[in-house]
């Protein structure tokens, strides 16, 4: 008898607990309307914030690079992976986060595994907002530093953790923005705590770079914070860039250390370098088109106002991450599920991903969108609520 047997055991626990999760098979291009299940609904769950997964542009860009460049990498950058697009990405990237350097890694999860892993030990300290992203706490863990949580965005109970911990080497990480809440880190706080008790800031700007900030340079803004202010920044390319990867942007010791020593960057085979291509021509279109930002925010505007006509309650978010906590899974799925039948796809998020009793439809808005589009997924969240019995 294998200990593993009680598997199907496990499964059928999750679904009587409606924390089960299915995957749906999409059978479109992301777009603001998706085909599911052989119908149109509109989209609103994708993380392409910009509207430019599908842009035609960056669609051309891409197949020129994989006549260019072929398909596979073939090879991890450190052996003979790294190309000249993967080089020109990496200069590209650094100027427009205002950052001396900048390195490319395979998506966002390895980023952060990887850099954190590679910053701190055994000896050191870890302090993590207790609402940060899965791949930021597991970076965390798997460093084998002292691990510490805070209480999401609170800075006095961060700086009581660090008066209490032993001196040394302190690293602390936050999401820019929250990805389930869409609420910001308290970034002014959180780079003078760092700064009064001798600590590091990374800060994972995965939802708001491209979205935030002048040019679309994200949260991390030049202008305002310096390398001594946020060493380490993280963000990725899958969301508001449309395209795939990610990226950590710092100062030429940082970049070089991460070289020598991130081993979810040494050890895994570089990205496409047609990828790379595709991502140099959408960072042109995002700084040229500053339109995709200030429609975006029309549209956050518009969906909040509208929201709290009729009646939700909502999250203090001014990013196109607007969730509806709705408290037990199978509310959220009820709700989700009858906003589908509507033609409106918002998907349910449900712990682990988010605290017990908080369960929620997590609404995105992107540019793609129209304000019409806006008004049908209002109408139906009005009718959803009729429909779906309180608690
Ligand atoms: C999506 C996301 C990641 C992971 O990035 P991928 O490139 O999708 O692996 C990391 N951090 C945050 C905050 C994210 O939202």
């Amino acid at each position: 008898m294998s200990a593993f047997e009680d598997i199907p055991d496990r499964l059928a626990r999750l679904k009587r607990r409606g924390m089960y999760r299915q995957r749906r098979v999409v059978d479109s291009a992301v777009a603001r309307e998706v085909a599911i299940d052989g119908r149109h609904v509109l989209n609103f769950c994708s993380n392409d914030y910009l509207g430019l997964a599908n842009d035609q542009r960056i669609r051309d860009a891409f197949k020129a690079g994989v006549d260019r460049w072929g398909v596979g990498a073939g090879a991890s950058h450190l052996v003979c992976g790294h190309t000249a697009a993967h080089h020109e990405l990496e200069e590209a990237l650094a100027e427009f986060t205002g950052r001396p350097r900048a390195l490319l890694f395979s998506n966002g999860y390895a980023a952060n595994l990887g850099t954190i892993n590679a910053l701190v030990g055994t000896h050191d300290r870890v302090f993590e907002d207790r609402l940060n992203h899965a791949s930021l706490l597991d970076g965390g863990w798997v460093s084998r530093a002292a691990f510490h949580w805070y209480e999401h965005a609170n800075v006095v109970d961060l700086e009581q953790g660090l008066a209490a911990a032993a001196a040394g080497r302190t690293l602390i990480v936050s999401d820019g923005t929250f990805s389930m809440d869409g609420d910001r880190a308290p970034l002014d706080e959180l780079v003078s705590a760092g700064r009064r008790h001798d600590a590091w800031i990374m800060i994972d700007d995965a939802h708001g770079f491209g979205v935030h900030g002048s040019g679309g340079c994200g949260l991390v803004d030049p202008a305002r914070y310096g390398l001594a202010d946020v060493p380490v920044l993280m963000a990725t390319l899958g969301k508001a860039i449309g395209t795939f990867g990610a990226f950590v942007a710092g100062d030429e010791a940082l970049i070089e250390f991460l070289i020598q020593r991130a081993r979810n960057y040494i050890y895994t085979t570089a990205l496409p370098s047609s990828i790379a291509v595709a991502t140099l021509k959408s960072l042109e279109i995002i700084v040229d088109e500053e339109w995709r930002r200030t429609h975006l925010q029309a549209l956050i505007r518009r969906f909040r106002s509208g929201a709290e006509r009729i009646g939700w309650e909502l999250r203090p978010s001014d990013t196109p991450i607007q969730p509806i906590v709705v408290g037990e899974p199978d509310r959220a799925v009820a709700m989700s599920r009858g906003l589908e039948a509507r033609g409106v796809l918002v998907t349910a998020i449900r712990p682990p991903t988010v605290p017990v009793g908080t369960a929620r439809l997590r609404i995105t808005l992107t540019a793609g969108h129209s304000e019409a589009d806006i008004d049908r997924l209002l109408e139906a969240l009005a009718e959803v609520r009729e429909s779906v019995a309180e608690g």
